[in-house]
């Protein structure tokens, strides 16, 4: 783990502060945790896993459910409202029921969603909806069965779709479609894709590949600018409907094709990095803080919390929002290496 220089000194951590002033050195507002509840996976994105080789955090090293309600509540004490679940796989977790349950009972939360390749929803839907989950995003890169098969590898499109389904029939909603454009794999598929939302209420959102960990070759090689998608789409549905005139919803710009019954979003973290208005830390499986998903600075918090209880997690987030680095240097062609999206949670 890096030990960023900014974490060992005395910097000038806040002291006085409320939940809804605290802000990191550069005036940004954190109030988003990302926490990852597991590496595992039951599927293999080629941008994202290998097929072989990947060392997995053994069992007593991921947080337990009291440890991961431990560091939330510590989180919404110094502000965060917002909370998403994601992985690995969060569903592949046995006890995620009883973490939902638990985060979702702490005064001061807004909203509690989880990211999920949505295979085991059809199972999980409406007990994560009674659990207290808001609602979901699931991962699907095309709608072409063949081409779902060589790019996310070990699952069909047939069960993402079936997820999708249930989350919209359990009430977590909006659903959000997220799709990693690849060239060579999906590129082609944007327009099918976009084409789910003339019907549907989801918000179809359509992600740069980003490098990072063991396959941030796969990621830089298959690399498609959103433009280009956007383009594509447009070609095939006509000119889009650009949606809140055009300003960033989030980390996505949204759109409509005429008439459509949901919308279309683009996350364009490498053509039009949104670091200035970045939100957000994340916490791994192992209890480490991330402070920005593309450097590798982390913090502790699992052997803190474990070694002096839980007391000591208030400070330690007001000095990684403090520490938070200003952006990610992809353009310099710097990226993280230590470890891969499926290690961190996207
Ligand atoms: N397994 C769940 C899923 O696939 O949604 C949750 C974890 S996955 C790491 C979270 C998100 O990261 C997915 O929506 C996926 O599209 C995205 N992702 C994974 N690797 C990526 C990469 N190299 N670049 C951009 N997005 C990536
Ligand atoms: Fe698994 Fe999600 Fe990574 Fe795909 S993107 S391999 S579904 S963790």
């Amino acid at each position: 783990m890096i030990q960023f220089p900014i974490l060992n000194e005395d910097i000038n951590v806040q002291h006085n502060f409320t939940p809804e002033s605290l802000r990191d050195r550069y005036g940004r507002r954190i109030d988003y945790l990302r926490i990852s509840l597991i590496d595992h996976c039951n599927l293999r994105c080629v941008y994202c896993m290998p097929l072989h080789g990947l060392q997995f955090i053994p069992k007593p090293e991921l947080l337990t459910p009291t440890e991961i309600e431990q560091i939330a509540r510590a989180a919404i004490a110094v502000g965060f409202s917002k909370i998403r679940l994601t992985g690995g796989e969060p569903t592949l977790r046995p006890d995620l029921i009883e973490i939902v349950e638990r985060l979702a009972a702490i005064p001061g939360l807004r909203t509690l969603a989880m990211t999920t390749n949505g295979i085991r929803l059809p199972k999980m839907a409406h007990d994560l909806k009674r659990a207290g989950l808001t609602r979901v995003n699931v991962h699907m890169d095309t709608v072409n069965p063949e081409r779902f098969r060589r790019l996310m590898r070990w699952g069909e499109v047939e069960e993402a779709l079936a997820g999708v389904h249930a989350a919209q029939e359990a009430g977590l909603t909006p659903v959000k479609i997220n799709a990693v454009v690849l060239r060579g794999y999906n590129d082609e598929d944007v327009a099918g894709l976009a084409a789910l939302t003339l019907d549907n209420p989801w918000h179809v959102r359509f992600i740069e590949s980003m490098p990072l960990g063991i396959q941030a070759n796969e990621a830089i090689r298959g690399y498609v600018p959103n433009s280009e998608s956007l383009a594509r789409i447009e070609a095939e549905h006509g000119s889009l409907e650009a949606l809140n005139e055009g300003e960033l919803v989030g980390e996505a710009r949204m759109y409509r094709i005429p008439k459509a019954a949901g919308q279309l979003g683009f996350i364009n973290p490498v053509s039009e990095p949104y670091c200035d208005d970045c939100n957000r830390l994340r916490l791994t499986a192992d209890g480490k803080i991330r402070l920005c998903l593309l450097t590798d600075h982390e913090l502790d918090f699992r052997t803190t919390l474990r070694e002096q209880g839980m007391d000591a997690l208030k400070p330690l987030f007001v000095r990684a929002v403090t520490a938070k680095p200003v952006g990610h240097q992809l353009r310099h062609g710097i990226y993280p290496a230590q470890r891969g999206m499926s290690q961190i949670g996207g």
